[in-house]
């Protein structure tokens, strides 16, 4: 599988918003879009009018990239979203929200969405009481997302807890500190998933 070698900072850049690509780092004053960097290359400073096209696969790009999604996952999902019941885009915000990589960042047992997929490929992760260690399998309303608890695993997430909790957990996840586990209280709705996305767009540049 293809994997990327762009800087982290670089994509943010690129995008022009957050992506959250680099764990604590992102958190903190140096974060280069927080500091106003521009758009890298060249030009990257220089300002045209943006096409519909344009502005519709800008927006694809940032979506996929805050994810860390190849195209042809990402184009996966859409295609899943399309065929569920319900708003096709709020359907694809969901299921990037319930992949079990994102639910491991977001309980806080890894710094990042990268981060959060190499420990559960490595196997540190069990759902209802089961190991999975596929980061894209998407979790549903109750499942329980637990850290294994061996040594190694539970000393690797403890490390990042206490950071992630301070930053606060989404309202829609229950986190279990003590246990090392956390619980998909509900799925979430569009008012408590990615405000800076507008995914109509997303929608419309796959709709062509
Ligand atoms: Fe870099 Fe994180 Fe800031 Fe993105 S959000 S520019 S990855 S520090």
């Amino acid at each position: 599988m293809g994997r990327y070698t762009e800087a982290s900072c670089k994509r943010c850049r690129r995008e022009g918003h957050k992506l959250f690509l680099k764990g604590d780092r992102c958190h903190m004053a140096k974060c280069p879009i927080d500091q106003g960097a521009p758009p890298p290359g060249q030009h990257g400073q220089r300002r045209s009018k943006m096409s519909d096209y344009g502005t519709q696969l800008r927006e694809k790009q940032k979506l996929r990239r805050m994810y860390g999604l190849q195209e042809a996952q990402f184009r996966n999902l859409f295609e899943r979203a399309l065929k569920a019941r319900g708003i096709t885009g709020e359907k694809l915000l969901q299921m990037l929200e319930l992949r079990l990589d994102n639910l491991v960042y977001r309980f806080g047992f890894a710094p990042s969405r990268k981060a959060a997929r190499q420990f559960v490929t490595h196997g540190h992760i069990e759902v209802n009481g089961r190991k999975v260690d596929i980061p894209s399998a998407i979790c549903k309303e109750g499942d329980v997302i637990r850290v294994r608890d061996r040594a190694q695993s539970r000393q690797y997430a403890g490390q990042w807890m206490e950071n992630a909790e301070s930053r606060g957990i989404s309202p829609w996840l229950i986190l279990n500190k003590v246990n090392f586990e956390g619980t998909v209280a509900k799925v979430p709705t569009r008012e408590e998933l990615a405000p800076t996305i507008n995914e109509q767009l997303v929608v419309e540049l796959y709709s062509k």
